[in-house]
């Protein structure tokens, strides 16, 4: 009798971990939003403009912990990069990636986030920019995308440089508990807010447009974390980039329309629905202009044409 209770529950948790994982893995695409109509938005972009990347590390994860329906045996490294755009009325780096003391900051992350967390370091974005004898002064500041420990961990060794942020970022990163301790952690950041006082972009509503030449647009993007950007670059040669941090971590995200897992999602996104319209606003976008390079934050294959410094 007891072993059949036994064998019964065995059963039931089976059955609820089979369940569980099906709602919260498989493939399950957002529906096709409406096509994006109208051609591509005016820029610009002077002839000195250029677009590096600078490699901080890799996280180890699989597909599967990206998007909806990844296979957990597609394992990939997810890229922790900065990425230096050149211009002459300065120079911008998106993001930070791990700095030289990211064993450090990680401890600033839940332990069950750590647990789950295997990763590799390179070189920070400083040591790079300081190794090919880069002019720190030309660097007019950091643009996060968002304020997540990953994004920012190299932003000590920066100190000096302004860090621009929504005033919704800025409240995250003031009151936003465990997810902005890291940057919030550190002394004497040179915060500069900005706000979107730009019309429509390619379908989001409102729009930042950094030099007024429309080389690098940045629009809102909330949901991963209430202030998060996507900064679109479009470089004399023609070619457009959308950076879009985390609100995906793979390019199949917003390719094949599938957002995060469940769980994910939950503990991830402070705002799950608002990482779902900013998705598939992008999508629409790819649809429309496939010459695009979709950039997560974490995506290897976006910087896979971007030159190093
Ligand atoms: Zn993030
Ligand atoms: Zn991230």
């Amino acid at each position: 009798m007891k072993k059949r209770k036994k064998r019964h529950l065995a059963a039931a948790l089976l059955l609820l971990l089979g369940g569980l994982s099906l709602t919260t893995f498989a493939a399950c695409p957002l529906p096709r939003p409406a096509p994006l109509t109208g051609a591509l938005p005016w820029a610009s972009p002077p002839a000195e403009m250029a677009l590096f990347q600078l490699p901080t590390g890799v996280t180890h994860r699989s597909a599967a912990f990206a998007y909806r329906g990844g296979s957990f045996g597609d394992r990939r490294d997810f890229a922790m990069t900065a990425v230096l755009v050149k211009h002459p009325r300065g120079d911008l780096l998106i993001d930070t990636g791990f700095g030289r003391d990211v064993d450090v900051h990680l401890q600033s992350m839940p332990f069950a986030f750590r647990a789950v967390t295997s990763y590799a370091r390179t070189r920070s974005a400083a040591e790079q920019l300081d190794a090919a004898g880069y002019d720190r002064k030309a660097l007019r500041a950091i643009i996060l995308t968002h304020a997540h420990w990953d994004h920012v961990s190299g932003v000590p060794e920066l100190a000096g440089t302004p860090v621009w942020v929504t005033a919704e970022e800025r409240s995250f990163i003031r009151d936003g508990g465990m997810l902005s301790a890291l940057l919030r952690s550190f002394p004497a950041v040179a915060y500069e807010e900005y706000g979107f006082e730009g019309g429509p972009y390619l379908g989001f509503p409102r729009s930042h447009d950094v030099y007024g030449d429309g080389a690098i647009v940045i629009v809102p993007a909330p949901g991963h974390t209430p202030g998060s950007v996507i900064v679109f670059v479009t470089l004399p040669t023609g070619a457009r980039y959308a950076f879009v941090g985390d609100l995906v971590w793979q390019q199949e995200g917003i390719t094949l329309r599938e957002e995060r897992p469940w769980l994910q999602r939950t503990l991830g996104d402070t705002d799950p629905s608002g990482v779902r319209d900013a998705l598939l606003r992008m999508s629409a976008i790819a649809e429309r202009f496939p010459a695009m390079t979709l950039v997560p934050a974490h995506e290897a294959r976006g910087f896979a044409g971007v030159p190093k410094l």
